[in-house]
């Protein structure tokens, strides 16, 4: 199971299902069910539904289930389908042998609308889909009743029958609920709970060819399968009193009460499946999957951790009223497991060559260099060190500026888990006079790390051997969008998309042990940020690093000044 703490913080929801608890509404019961709609791939706002749902039925010694709600046949497929089991499964969640499709509910449904219509509670209209929208008036006027609405029962019956029987052209009749073309609520304007659609659905095929709406469907859904609590996100509340009209109507067994919070908003990013399938479309990202995106499946492959994840759903909590999340606080949880987990390794991003020039030619050494400072128990490995390194370019500067701790002429530093090396000499090239080499000497003294005389450097780089190193292509993203809502203003979002949220470098140099790292292996590359090897790209011929996130940690500080 995942892990959630197991005494999460109390909220507005979990206050209410311990008053139900309390006052016996549902016989002790917790029911909870995550119904996504299978027509994209979950993204991180899903998983703060999930670890909502799947977290209170375990608080609770409840269940939750796992449902599809697929009312739709357009845009819905199987592949949705395994990503979304896929995503849900990875975060740590079990739904056992619950499983559910709001498709096998279908005749279930079907039945439920006759029934409202031998009430008297629903009727066939014949108003083309402009003229009910015309019809239903707007947030100042009433509606207008259909000149159908007093249909007599038989007749409903038989023109229902016949639109299941595929008679009738598609959008020439839909059932509605006869509530009240008057509400101040406008979803109670007798909405649609049936349409014909003659597009074959991914499960039922050709077998149907009206199909019900998502608001007929959805609440009915959840009393067939006995939940007691529906959670969904706020712009449901108003669909609530329309909920309650059908279970109460119907006299069904199982009445819900369904619950509203706010839904997830992530700065430089956008949470919309709609929005998110344009980005996969227009070729804008290479996939779900991109490391960029804010699905679970691009997140994952960039190198996040569900422990992260749950962590930071957990940290935001659920309010009633909406909010912005920075990003920051996400890659923040992200950082403080990878920081626990992660494995520290010696990489070189973009090298420079160092000569030893001191160092017996062809000797090498192996020095035995610990996995994780503060956690002996992920043990070491053994590191090749020979008369020729690369170091980072930045980590050398000819002409330093004050405060330069890093290598320059004449100056000194530590090589990690090595010796003291000082700068003597460069070898530049002669057309673009840029430094090509950095010429060293090493102090066979200072193998522990320090001097015998007790003299300080300033600074420690990372290195790796150049015989030794394997070459590594490594991807460094960053935020998706280059402003905070790209929503904000109401033009097209993918004007703020980020053009530098993806560089590519290749021929960067990887200390030998990374040739047995598996695909999806989360590392740390000293001084420089968290990476995982590409579960797509990278193979043992060629490896792929993509970048999870830097080493700076910008949510520290965004906390500490608002601690101040
Ligand atoms: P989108 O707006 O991207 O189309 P959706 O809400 O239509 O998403 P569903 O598949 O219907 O997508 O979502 C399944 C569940 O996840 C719903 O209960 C929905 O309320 C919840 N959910 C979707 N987006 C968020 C979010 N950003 N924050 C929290 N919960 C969300
Ligand atoms: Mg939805």
């Amino acid at each position: 199971m995942a892990q959630l703490s197991s005494s999460p913080p109390s909220d507005f929801i979990r206050e209410i299902i311990d008053e139900h608890l309390r006052t016996n509404r549902f016989q002790g019961r917790v029911a909870t069910r995550f119904p996504p709609e299978p027509n994209g791939y979950l993204h991180i706002g899903h998983a703060k539904s999930v670890c909502l749902n799947f977290g209170i039925a375990a608080q609770y010694g409840g269940t939750c289930n796992l449902r599809m709600d697929d009312t739709d046949p357009a845009g819905e497929s199987q592949e949705y389908v395994d990503s979304i089991i896929r995503d849900v499964k990875w975060l740590g969640f079990d739904w056992e042998d619950r499983l559910y499709y709001a498709s096998d509910y279908y005749e279930q449904l079907y039945q439920f609308a006759m029934q409202l219509i031998r009430m008297g509670k629903a009727y066939v209209c014949s108003l083309s889909a402009n003229e009910i929208r015309e019809y239903r008036g707007t947030l100042t006027e009433p509606g207008k009743e259909s000149p159908y609405r007093n249909r007599f029962m038989e007749e409903n019956l038989d023109l229902f029958e016949r639109m299941r029987a595929g008679e009738f052209k598609e959008g020439t009749h839909v059932l509605r609920a006869k509530i009240d073309m008057a509400s101040p609520n406008i979803t109670m304007r007798d909405p649609i709970m049936f349409r014909i659609r003659y597009e074959p659905h991914y499960r039922t095929g050709n077998k149907w060819v009206i199909y019900p709406m998502y608001d007929f469907a959805h609440c009915l859904s959840d009393s067939i399968e006995k939940i007691t609590h529906s959670i969904c996100t706020l712009e449901f509340e108003n669909n609530r009193p329309l909920y309650d009209w059908f279970l109460d109507e119907l006299k069904v067994e199982y009445h819900p009460q369904q619950i509203e919070f706010a839904r997830l908003n992530l700065s430089y990013t956008v949470l919309s499946k709609r929005r998110l399938i344009e980005l996969v479309e227009n070729g804008n990202v290479s996939g779900w999957d991109d490391p960029r995106m804010p699905a679970l499946a691009g997140m994952r492959r960039r190198g996040y951790t569900p422990e992260a994840i749950l962590n930071f759903c957990e940290r935001i909590g659920v309010a009633k009223n909406d909010s912005l999340i920075d990003l920051a606080l996400l890659e923040h949880c992200v950082r403080e497991d990878l920081n626990i987990k992660a494995p520290r390794v010696m990489a070189v991003l973009r090298p420079l060559r160092v000569v030893i020039d001191n160092y017996p030619e062809g000797q090498v050494e192996e020095f035995d260099c610990p996995y994780h400072p503060q956690n002996p128990e992920m043990g070491s490995r053994k590191v090749p060190f020979s008369p020729i390194l690369f170091i980072e370019q930045e980590a050398f500067m000819e002409h330093p500026p004050e405060k330069f701790y890093r290598l320059a002429p004449g100056k000194e530093v530590r090589l990690r888990y090595g010796y003291f090396i000082k700068c003597v000499n460069v070898v530049k090239d002669p057309n673009t006079g840029e430094v090509t080499e950095v010429h060293c000497t090493y102090d066979p003294e200072t193998r522990s790390g320090f001097a015998p005389d007790g003299r300080k450097v300033d600074a420690t780089i990372h290195w790796v051997s150049a015989k030794h190193s394997l070459s590594a292509e490594v991807r460094l993203y960053d935020r998706l969008f280059s402003v905070a809502d790209p929503m904000e203003g109401g033009s097209d979002f993918t004007e703020y998309l980020n053009s530098k949220s993806l560089e590519i470098i290749r021929e960067c140099r990887v200390e030998p042990s990374l040739a047995n790292a598996g695909p999806g292996s989360r590392l740390q590359f000293e001084r420089t940020g968290y990476f995982c090897v590409d579960p797509v790209d990278s193979s043992g011929k060629a490896l792929v690093f993509n970048r999870t996130t830097t080493l700076r940690d910008s949510w520290a500080k965004i906390s500490e000044k608002e601690k101040r």
